[in-house]
């Protein structure tokens, strides 16, 4: 055991190097000629010009920064008129933004929950679920990966009293499967419990119109908590809360992730404003990316690459091994190819995977390289 800063910085890194862990981040530039297959500009609004000139304009109208907190004087009009969007697009009552989806859902469990209240978390939700009901000092209950009956079994088994909170991704980040809702919904119901869906990669890319796979479909009562990241297909930054006006207001009052930071940048609300509008106005973005995605689960299936069952842009090829994912993601990237090489703790031990992602903005060659490029690992893996 260590027994000062440097030698236990020291230990940690080895060991995390030792069982193939040790994480680097590549470095991008507006140059980099690699096709991205790995992050979440699902409809490619991310370096959309109209997103940036509406951000510009914003900055140089209402300045840089945020200047204060929301409840200070960095509430902003077009924060307002974002917030009213957002509700709209999900066919909720009101919406709240916040700085990033972390900060959102530390926010609302910490705002819900306190230790007397059950959480019950699908295994594989998003690190920032977790951390919330850490935060709130709340025990997580983990139920079976999209197991309706072993979430009811948990439910059963709570102790009567306080009201309990059933938490589960939308899409599941690592492994692109969609939650059933309506499922999860009625099991909670039974049970007095509120569900909380965070959407995070379902937003833009699901639901009628783009609305997510909590949206519209699922009114208030079925779902009274509705995160939403703007970071991802809606290619700006940020998140949001959607619910009822009394969880609204809550959240203003005791969701300290939301009170005690600055306002986001109104430039960045303008962004999302203007993604917003192309989402409406562009629903064939969404309709070309489901199409990629056909297309590669097609051509992988004949490669006889086992893909996992997804039907969003989140399209995992699990190899299991640390240092074979490692292997594939490094022999892609020479192809200039970048995908995602993940790894535990992101996922379970022993489950590394490829996590390729789809955009709308994908043309055909960039397929054919990809499939190309993962044929030829198969190879190199078979001589
Ligand atoms: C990315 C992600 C978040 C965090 O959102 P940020 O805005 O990037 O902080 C939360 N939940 C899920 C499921 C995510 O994938």
């Amino acid at each position: 055991m260590a027994t000062n800063w440097p030698q236990r910085l020291t230990e940690r890194a080895e060991a995390r190097r030792a069982e193939g862990l040790w994480r680097s981040r590549p470095t991008v530039d507006p140059k980099d000629p690699r096709q991205d297959f790995a992050g979440n500009d699902y409809l490619g609004l991310a370096r959309d010009p109209r997103l940036a000139e509406a951000q510009a304009e914003a900055a140089r109208r209402r300045g840089a920064g945020g200047r204060a907190s929301h409840l200070v004087c960095g509430h902003q009009t077009i924060h307002e008129t974002l917030e009213r969007r957002l509700a709209e697009l999900t066919g909720r009552p009101r919406a709240l933004l916040f700085s990033t989806g972390y900060m959102a859902n530390l926010g609302v469990l910490q705002a819900l929950c306190d230790r007397h209240t059950p959480v019950f978390q699908d295994r594989l939700n998003h690190a920032s679920l977790i951390d919330g009901a850490r935060l709130a000092g709340a025990p997580s209950r983990r139920f079976h990966h999209r197991d309706l009956a072993d979430l009811e079994r948990l439910l059963a088994r709570a102790q009567e009293g306080a009201p309990a909170l059933v938490v589960s991704d939308g899409v599941f980040s690592m492994d692109g499967d969609v939650a059933d809702v309506a499922g999860l919904a009625a099991t909670a119901r039974r049970h007095d419990a509120w569900l909380m869906i965070d959407d995070a990669h379902g937003l833009g890319v699901l639901g009628g119109v783009g609305d997510g796979c909590a949206g519209r479909a699922h009114g208030v009562d079925e779902v009274p908590v509705l995160v939403g990241t703007l970071g991802k297909a809606l290619g700006s930054a940020g998140a949001f809360v959607a619910g009822d006006a009394a969880l609204i207001e809550h959240l203003i009052q005791f969701a300290r992730p939301y009170i005690y930071t600055t306002a986001q940048p109104p430039g960045v609300a303008a962004a999302t404003l203007a993604a917003l509008d192309i989402l409406d106005t562009e629903p064939e973005r969404r309709a070309r990316l489901h199409q990629r995605i056909q297309r590669f689960r097609r051509e992988a299936a004949t490669l006889g690459l086992e893909l996992d069952a997804s039907t969003t842009p989140i399209q995992p090829l699990r190899l299991g091994d640390n240092q074979r994912t490692l292997r594939w993601a490094a022999r892609l990237g020479e192809a200039n190819l970048r995908v995602g090489a993940i790894r535990a703790p992101t996922v379970p031990q022993g489950e590394a995977r490829l996590r390729i992602t789809l955009s709308a903005t994908h043309d055909d060659d960039a397929l054919d390289a990809l499939l190309e490029g993962l044929a030829d690992c198969q190879r190199q893996e078979a001589a």
